[in-house]
């Protein structure tokens, strides 16, 4: 069934309060990698190669292929991840954190499904375009991570939704969100959360 954009609206996507971590909100978004960071290092070992799969959803827009080798980040392939995974409503490109992409190769490892395409609905914000979301719904949190370039919506291809937030939120690898009714997952690079 081919995708359709109002399959996939916005969530209210890791916005720490909801997720009942209150002192991550005082301490401000600029702190929230930091200090998620050490938790996930001890919770997942990353190979020495990592890969992914990823496909946006309304375009054409793929990547598929290695971003880590050789104890680095491959800049090139990061840079063709940052375009899939732009603000599609402003036309924006954002350097994403690519421990996002490390979460996502976790999660896909973890489920044996490096070889399925994950299906981006929604990569970057810009400030703009998620105060411009958070006004029309109230599901959407006004302090989203995907504004900082920390968040992804999508599904895995061949995957149900809800397995797959269920392996990601016991990895304790980031914010976990399922959306039920939408059939989506949002998986973040922020402190390991959940709803
Ligand atoms: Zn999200």
């Amino acid at each position: 069934m081919p995708l359709r954009r109002s399959s996939f609206p916005t969530c209210p996507c890791c916005d720490p309060a909801q997720a009942g971590r209150r002192e991550v909100l005082a301490a401000g978004l600029g702190l929230l990698g930091a200090a998620a960071l050490p938790r996930r290092a001890e919770a997942v070992a990353l190979p020495p190669l990592r890969r992914l799969k990823v496909q946006r959803a309304f375009t054409e827009d793929s990547f598929d292929g290695v971003y880590f080798r050789e104890g680095r980040y491959d800049r090139e392939a990061l840079h063709k991840l940052d375009w899939v995974l732009r603000d599609l409503s402003a036309s924006e490109v954002t350097p994403m954190d690519p421990r996002l992409f490390d979460v996502l190769h976790a999660v896909a490892s973890r489920l044996d499904a490096l070889d399925e395409a994950f299906v981006i609905s929604s990569g970057y914000r810009t400030p703009e375009h998620n105060a411009s979301n958070a006004m029309r719904s109230r599901r959407v949190s006004t302090v989203s991570l995907h504004m900082s370039g920390m968040a992804a919506d999508f599904r895995l291809q061949g995957r149900d939704s809800f397995g797959v937030a269920r392996t990601a939120a016991q990895m304790q690898v980031g914010g976990v969100g399922f959306y039920r009714r939408e059939g989506f997952v949002h998986l973040d690079c922020g402190p390991p959360r959940r709803w």
